[in-house]
């Protein structure tokens, strides 16, 4: 019976007719889909092709939910669609598809493709390592992968299509693999943790039978390319649900193993309590809109890994500040090998991260220093998720709290007093007594202080 089930919705048989949903069997108004979508599907049609809404956007709509952004997909070849616009380029080499700007909307045209077949163009763990044919409408339903992902939506006529049970899924709520899991799971990995990001993100529950194979899958993450998996960890860390969708990771045995960074912290008591505060923070902004940068959020996930190289080097003794560079290098050398991180974000996280022994002064003309230098915000913000987590004195966050908005003789009768200087920190080494712009200042106090992992 399950078999049975299981078969009707086989890539094998992607030759199936849809079933149309009218418009008074379901909620999705025309009106609701961006003036941008509607135009690029009119424009299609008028062109004599399919085209509709589909993917994430009908899914959101179905469930009530706004969307992000809106694709499109037709049976309009690249090539095809390019001319019909004004703005329109390809984009991709692996598989090309059309962005196609309206306004200031980018609309991703893609033309259905076929599910690959999986003997030719596996690893040896069954996974896809292409997906370059063109095909058919009831094949590009069906190479998608969960069922709710893949209604097609048509703004002229208010239909959707659904050639996978979708419909039913988004009424129950539910989120299921298209096809047999473990398969699915085999030809992408990846899947497994869009399972649980969608789930979380969208409220639907995990089908029983896409959920089981997931642990014994879980390893199969190691074979996701580093890149292929920022993407999709930056999507989820970003969701608003950050916190919350990485609880349900742990519940299916995909945090370990998947997120060396995210190994390291859980085991230590101090990186948890910084991790739970840190996505707090995160899904926070972002669910009142206050932007959140990438760089910051990678900043907090891997601190603790840093702190656990920098305590390293110390114990070993290097100084604190050359120790605290090296820790920086490791940490980040070390994700890379998982997770991608783009270089462009590197830069913001080593600042944030080398600014924080600067809190500790709190003598002289550092402090006013300090708050002038263009990354102080972010490292600030970062000081406070290390108060609010325990790592540092909230009495110190609270003094960088009024210091950087007093006026300047307010600041001056908040200056600590200057200490006797330290004879060995005096003498010049290599590049100069006065520490380069962005570097920790030599500290005294020791920044030891601070960091108590
Ligand atoms: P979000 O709203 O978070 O962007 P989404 O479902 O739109 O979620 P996208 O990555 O934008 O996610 O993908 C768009 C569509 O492409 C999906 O709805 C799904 O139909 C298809 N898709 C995405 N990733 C995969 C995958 N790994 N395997 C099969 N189909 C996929
Ligand atoms: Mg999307």
């Amino acid at each position: 019976m399950i078999r049975r089930l299981l078969a009707r919705f086989w890539p094998g048989r992607a030759t199936g007719e849809p079933k149309i949903h009218r418009p008074d069997e379901h909620p999705v108004r025309r009106d609701q889909v961006s003036y941008a979508a509607r135009t690029v599907t009119r424009r299609l049609q008028d062109g004599g092709f399919k085209a509709f809404v589909v993917g994430g956007a009908v899914r959101d709509l179905m469930l009530g939910l706004e969307p992000k952004d809106f694709d499109v997909a037709t049976d309009a070849t690249p090539e095809q669609v390019k001319p019909l616009f004004r703005r329109a380029f390809i984009i991709g080499r692996r598989f090309r598809l059309v962005h196609v700007h309206v306004g200031n909307e980018v609309i991703e045209v893609s033309t259905f493709r076929a599910p690959q077949k999986a003997e030719d163009a596996t690893d040896e763990h069954g996974r896809l390592i292409s997906d370059n044919v063109y095909g058919t409408q009831a094949e590009d339903a069906v190479r998608r992968d969960f069922t709710i992902n893949a209604l097609y939506f048509d703004p002229a006529t208010e239909e959707v299509w659904d050639y996978v049970g979708g419909v039913a899924d988004v009424r129950a709520r539910r989120l299921r693999l298209i096809g047999p899991p473990a398969t699915r799971f085999r030809e992408d990995p990846v899947r497994m943790l869009r399972a649980v990001r969608l789930a979380t993100k969208v409220g639907v529950a995990i089908d029983k039978r896409t959920a089981a194979p997931i642990p014994k899958l879980a390893p199969l993450m190691a074979n996701v390319p580093p890149a292929r998996l920022f993407d999709e960890m930056q999507k989820l860390l970003l969701s608003g649900h950050a916190a919350q969708t990485l609880k349900a990771l742990r519940a299916h045995g995909l945090a370990h193993g998947l997120l060396p960074l995210l190994d390291v912290i859980l085991e230590q008591p101090l990186g948890q309590k910084f991790i739970d505060v840190a996505l707090a923070h995160t899904d926070r902004r972002v669910r009142e809109d206050l932007g959140v940068s990438p760089a910051f959020l990678f900043a907090t996930l891997l601190w603790h890994e840093v702190i656990v190289h920098w305590n390293a080097a110390k114990a070993k003794g290097e100084k604190p500040l050359p120790a605290l560079f090296d820790a920086m290098d490791r940490a980040l050398e070390h994700q890379a090998q998982r997770i991608a991180i783009p270089r462009r974000f590197e830069a913001t996280m080593r600042e944030i991260w080398s600014l924080q022994p600067r809190f500790e002064q709190r003598a002289g003309a550092r402090p006013a220093k300090l708050v002038e230098h263009p990354r102080f915000r972010a490292a600030y913000d970062f000081l406070a998720i290390r108060g609010e987590a325990g790592e540092v004195d909230a009495a110190l966050v609270d003094w960088w709290t009024r210091f950087q908005d007093a006026p300047a003789d307010e600041r001056e009768k908040m200056l600590k007093p200057e200490e006797a200087p330290k004879k060995k920190r005096r003498r010049p080494r290599g590049r100069g007594r006065k520490a380069r712009e962005g570097d920790p200042a030599a500290p005294s106090p020791a920044p030891e202080s601070g960091d108590t992992a």
